[in-house]
């Protein structure tokens, strides 16, 4: 998972556009740093050139106040990362540069995870394009450089340059991204067919009119800089935006979509509005179906904090059972299973929660999470329960088994790694400690979106809708 963010300034290149371009790439990142923690990094496009600054970390700690000083230009994109294919060393920090020998100094950034890389890498050797990382992000710069044009869609004409090339390297690359890139200085927006992973583009009002054109995974990015949510960019969609303004294009038509339904589960931002939706709203649907699948009658309501708080909610509500705090969340650690080694996971739950005792003493307490992945956490939760003097331990999923990997984008474990894969929900209570454990029925979960259909559930199903190479 990643979060990617883009900014086009209708105005002129001057100091106060410089600080404003950076300004806004920063904070947009900065909203979206749920979406990934191991790496940061801002490109923009100025006097030919692209500028770039990216380095590990968190948003705060990867770009400090004098490299935004370096930020020139009226276009930039920027990115947090965690990484799904290749490793997390310095060189598959996005955003990623290439000196293309078509349309020089181009930048990308990309949300998803491509299931044709193998082929694509391959494809990119045989014409001896040299990858620099082992990311898969790269392929779409590489791509540039060697399709044939694609004539299919009229350009409007100041795109002809560009547009023909994309479209040909689009149709080449099978699975889930969301990117923006820039070329030649124009900002370019693109969505797969299958729109996997959200791509938002809002408006930004200046004093005289329209000020800056954005994009973003999540609309929490537009809240930040005052900017408005416009609308999505379709599946299958480019978008291009340069000084002539915004066109759109179509380079695939697909008559279904695979959004991905763990973006309501777990991974967006409650307050953003995604897929046109509010997470938040999804998600206390979810807890709200939770309930009416379940007979427990506890003492009171927790969530585990932050991700099953809008589940719990609706829980309590639907149920009007007290929801309480039972548990307390140190906010100045990562999330639990960002981390890519084992051991750092382990220490960060521990790290993260503590237990309210006053609240939870002597109680039957029913405890939602959003999901169980390893197992790891709800483990903890219940022992840390029970040993604050919690009565009776009831744990809610409010989601499925995750049964599956995914192969889009979310940062999920290999299949035996996935606790659900292979043990059955009893086994699975037994493992964690609870007196009961229920998971939400996919049924359930169908019902708490607006459009069922229209979602990838593969994780809870293993019903893929694109082939993974592996
Ligand atoms: P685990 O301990 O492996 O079972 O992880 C489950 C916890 O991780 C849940 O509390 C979720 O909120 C969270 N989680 C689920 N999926 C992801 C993901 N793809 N990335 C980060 N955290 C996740």
């Amino acid at each position: 998972m990643c979060g990617v963010f883009g900014v086009y300034l209708n105005e002129e290149e001057t100091d106060i556009a410089f600080s404003k371009l950076s300004t806004f790439t920063y904070l947009g990142i900065y909203a979206l740093q749920h979406r990934g923690q191991e790496s940061a990094g801002i490109c923009s496009y100025y006097n030919g050139d692209i500028i770039r600054i990216a380095n590990k970390g968190l948003v705060l700690d990867a770009i400090s106040k004098d490299d935004l000083k370096n930020i020139k230009g009226k276009v930039g994109i920027a990115h947090v990362r965690y990484s799904t294919t290749g490793d997390s060393s310095t060189q598959n920090i996005q955003p990623i540069t290439r000196d293309s020998k078509r349309f020089g100094k181009i930048a990308v950034v990309h949300n998803g995870n491509l299931t044709n890389y193998r082929s694509l890498k391959t494809f990119l050797n045989s014409n001896n394009i040299k990858l620099q990382c082992s990311s898969d992000t790269e392929v779409f710069l590489g791509l540039l450089d060697v399709v044939e044009k694609d004539n299919s869609i009229d350009p409007h004409v100041s795109d002809e340059e560009i547009l023909p090339y994309l479209v040909s390297a689009l149709k080449m690359i099978e699975g889930a991204y969301s990117i923006l890139m820039i070329v030649k200085g124009k900002l370019i927006a693109a969505r797969d067919p299958l729109g996997f992973r959200p791509l938002l583009m809002g408006r930004r009002k200046g004093i005289n009119g329209s000020d800056a054109i954005v994009f973003a995974s999540e609309s929490c990015a537009f809240d930040i800089i005052e900017a408005d949510y416009w609308r999505e960019i379709k599946p299958g969609e480019i978008t291009i935006v340069d000084e002539n303004g915004i066109r759109t294009y179509f380079f695939s038509k697909s008559q279904e979509t695979k959004k991905c339904i763990f973006e309501f589960v777990y991974f967006s931002r409650p307050d953003s509005f995604v897929f046109s939706e509010y997470p938040y709203n999804v998600r206390k649907n979810m807890g709200i179906e939770l309930a009416k699948e379940d007979e427990t009658t506890p003492d009171i309501v927790i969530p585990v904090p932050d991700s099953g708080i809008p589940a719990a909610i609706g829980y309590s509500q639907y149920k009007n059972i007290p929801y309480e705090m039972g548990l307390t969340r140190n906010h100045y650690v990562g999330r639990t299973f960002i981390a890519p080694s084992q051991d750092i996971r382990n220490l960060s739950v521990l790290m993260k929660l503590n237990p309210n005792r006053g609240v939870i003493k002597g109680k039957s307490i029913l405890v939602i999470d959003d999901s169980i992945v390893r197992g790891t956490t709800s483990k903890r939760i219940v022992t840390l329960l029970k040993e604050a003097g919690a009565r009776e331990v009831h744990m809610r999923i409010a989601s499925p088994p995750v049964i599956g990997p995914c192969y889009y984008g979310i940062d999920t474990p290999t299949k035996e790694e996935l606790m659900a894969s292979h043990m059955s929900v009893e086994d699975i209570r037994k493992f964690i400690g609870a007196d009961t454990l229920q998971y939400l029925s996919l049924e359930g979960l169908k019902r708490s979106v607006q459009d069922p259909d229209s979602f990838c559930d593969a994780c809870f199903t293993e019903r893929y809708p694109v082939l993974y190479e592996g």
